[in-house]
């Protein structure tokens, strides 16, 4: 099969009718954010009579809340969780004979894959991060996450082997800006991390950046954790849920005085940090609390 992508959130901008590309079969992914917009796009294909198959992690979770019958009226087919190689085999073989079903998900005993990504479709103009992931899935509980409805349950980490990363590293292409390692939560099996990961972006030599627990990467106390031999490894950036200060939302909460000595150690090692917050994120908030903490991030 030939492939060809299209994203909209880039300078290739959105589609009409003139600039879709020609295909048998067409494949909508995207954020909630987009859900709309993929309705829309989808309206557009199938009245020029092409099929839509949608799949990703907000088709997932909208389908899981009970809304399956919107997908299907906007989509001619969904695939729910994660899309595996023998899945999606099934799903251009079901169309190639015009008999699609509605709804695919990939069995419960079929193991996670892998596969190495064709990089060489990204036109590495459009994007300023080049983007490679070590992992799937999280060692955490955070109960608004919905990581788990594609990697197959709460706390399930799955990292790609060696030989594949090492592969996939060689293919990768160099810019100007660093890596994106867009894991899950990187390091969330630290073993793995320390063994695996972090010797081949050594070896590859590039700076990069990533999304961590603090827990992970400064330990709970804030003074452990993986921080020395990320920064040792080319990690110059790191996006981390500090969700709430005084408010545990799960096993990855440090306390508030943890949280700060995290902090201080990221930014003497050099480190660009993003943090986010979730306001309000188990309803015990105050309008005061709220205040503090935006006053807390700002200082
Ligand atoms: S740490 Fe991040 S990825 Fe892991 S469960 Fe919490 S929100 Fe999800």
């Amino acid at each position: 099969h030939t492939i060809i992508i299209w994203d909209e959130l880039t300078q290739q901008g959105r589609l009409t009718e003139e600039t879709l590309p020609q295909a048998d079969i067409y494949g909508i992914g995207g954020l909630s954010t987009s859900r709309k917009r993929a309705y829309q796009l989808s309206r557009m294909i199938r009245s020029l009579g092409k099929k839509v198959v949608a799949g990703g992690i907000d088709v997932t979770g909208n389908y899981l809340e009970g809304n399956g019958a919107e997908l299907l009226e906007n989509f001619d087919s969904i695939v729910v969780g994660r899309l595996t190689s023998k899945l999606w085999q099934q799903v251009l073989a079901d169309l190639s004979n015009g008999i699609t079903q509605k709804v695919y998900q990939a069995g419960p005993d079929e193991p996670w894959e892998f596969v190495l990504p064709p990089h060489y479709l990204i036109n590495p103009k459009f994007y300023v991060f080049t983007a490679i992931r070590t992992s799937a899935g999280c060692s955490q509980n955070c109960p608004f996450c919905t990581v788990h409805l594609v990697t197959g349950g709460r706390r399930i980490v799955h990292c790609k082997s060696q030989t594949l990363l090492k592969e996939e590293l060689k293919l990768l292409p160099k810019t100007w800006f660093p890596d994106l390692l867009y894991d899950d939560s990187f390091g969330a099996d630290q073993n793995d991390a320390l063994e695996v990961s972090l010797p081949l972006l050594q070896a590859r030599g590039r700076p990069w950046v990533t999304e961590i627990t603090l827990k992970a990467l400064c330990g709970k106390d804030g003074l452990s954790g993986l921080l020395d031999q990320m920064v040792a490894s080319g990690c110059v950036g790191v996006y981390v849920g500090i969700e709430n200060l005084d408010r545990p939302v799960s096993a990855k909460s440090l306390s508030r005085e943890a949280t700060e000595k995290a902090i201080e150690r990221i930014h003497a090692a050099g480190l660009l940090i993003l943090g986010s917050f979730i306001l309000d994120v188990n309803g015990t908030e105050t309008p005061e609390s709220i205040r503090e903490t935006i006053k807390w991030a700002i200082a």
